[in-house]
């Protein structure tokens, strides 16, 4: 009968096909490759750390209600068509993020009552870049067609154009997230994603996600349904450690917060409660820097918050500051760029050129004189590409154009010379 069984087990695994049903992740391996090609950056590690601790001492913890919200670009990389997923999938990432982030997750119910104080609202927000390194308009996601069906971590081939990847975008104003058909390193398969830690090269910077553990729908294979992989992984992003210290079940190793509580080794699948190790009243399984499975997870807790606000102020403080995903500002940027006024002076009639800035929603334009009176106005509905204004019998002299959306205003001066 056993063998019956197992026999059985082995068929389902051999026929589940890409479903990995070990969670593993590649970041540890991801830092000691970068490590060996660069024997300087362990150093620079350490100073970081060094950093980001006395951050937090010179900050201790207090109510604020600032969020800091974090540019996103999504790199997909895909060899074949089903690898390319879709802008729904994606979204329903960002969603998992901005409420595991935000402790805004559904299953907050399921975190036992003896950590429930221990767990935080991050205050981490993310959104989808608008801006890319160009200045173009952009929805937050590129899409790259590859020949490759794997990506190793060793070669960092994911974020490298030339190795079949995509190159990243400026690390200090987006968080880059590859999501790839798989994630190898050298002989070993299955990785569910990696992250690099804050320090490390800018050309590598970010994380990387095989596609069948990325959002909540569409591709994502079973038990890693719940987008908690990139939850798990941006938690690294940000400076977090796995919650057993990667001491290899021994009670010793760390991961620099003081309110996880000391465990042995990393957790499978989905344990009961409580399930101590090294003297504890039981591992924070919960946490999602444990290896349970995706609905198994539910909680950060304010000591590793407290690591990556701090990491948000000191290492990767310019992404609070980035503006990428503002849309105001790249239509008002192309705007002031590309628009023309024509003649200006004029006789009163102008043709006013957006240059192909589309324009959507409500716009208003309307023209003032040196004293401030209305002389003209008139509203639009998503703008065409020229506009042919007429100024009704206004004397020769200075006027300023207005254009107004709910997302911004221009002004611009005009001359009549009659
Ligand atoms: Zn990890």
């Amino acid at each position: 009968m056993i063998k019956n069984i197992s026999f059985f087990l082995f068929v389902l695994l051999a026929f589940s096909g890409y479903s990995q049903n070990h969670r593993s992740c590649g970041t540890t391996a991801a830092m000691e490759h970068l490590y060996n090609q660069d024997p300087t950056l362990k150093m620079q590690m350490i100073q970081n750390e060094k950093n980001l601790q006395s951050w937090i001492k010179d900050h201790p913890a207090k109510n604020t209600k600032e969020i800091i919200v974090i540019p996103v670009v999504v790199h997909i990389l895909y060899r074949f068509n089903s690898q390319n997923i879709s802008d729904a999938q994606i979204q329903s990432q960002i969603d998992v993020l901005n409420k595991d982030y935000r402790r805004l997750n559904d299953d907050t119910v399921n975190t036992p009552a003896f950590f429930r104080s221990s767990a935080a609202d991050v205050q981490v927000e993310f959104c989808f870049a608008h801006q890319d390194p160009n200045g173009n308009w952009t929805n937050g996601v590129t899409r790259t067609h590859t020949t490759k069906s794997s990506f190793d971590i060793s070669l960092n081939d994911a974020k490298f154009t030339s190795k079949g990847g995509k190159d990243a975008w400026d690390r200090n104003k987006y968080l880059n997230i590859w999501v790839v058909p798989s994630i190898v390193d050298g002989p070993e398969n299955g990785i569910l994603g990696y992250a690099q830690f804050p320090g490390g090269p800018a050309s590598t910077d970010g994380v990387v996600i095989a596609y069948r553990y990325f959002g909540t729908m569409g591709t994502v294979s079973y038990p890693y349904t719940k987008g908690r992989t990139s939850t798990h992984e941006i938690g690294h992003y940000l400076s977090l450690y796995h919650i057993w210290g990667d001491d290899g079940q021994s009670c010793s190793g760390s991961d620099k917060v003081s309110d996880t509580p000391n465990q042995a080794d990393e957790n499978y699948g989905c344990p009961n409660y409580p399930s101590p190790s090294c003297n504890n009243i039981s591992d924070m399984f919960m946490n999602y820097m444990d290896y349970t499975d995706d609905a198994c997870m539910n909680m950060f807790t304010n000591g590793q918050k407290q690591r990556m606000i701090s990491v948000l102020n000191t290492s990767r403080a310019s992404l609070k500051t980035s503006g990428m995903c503002n849309v105001v500002s790249i239509e008002k940027q192309s705007l002031d760029q590309r628009m023309r006024i024509y003649p200006n002076p004029s006789n009163g009639e102008f043709v006013i050129d957006f240059n192909d800035v589309k324009l959507d929603g409500n716009i208003n334009l309307s023209v003032f004189n040196t004293m401030g009176q209305l002389v003209y106005q008139k509203s639009y509905q998503n703008i065409s590409n020229r506009e042919r204004i007429k100024l009704p019998n206004s004397p020769s002299g200075i006027y300023m154009l207005h254009i107004n959306s709910e997302k911004f205003s221009i002004i611009k001066k005009i001359e009549v010379h009659r």
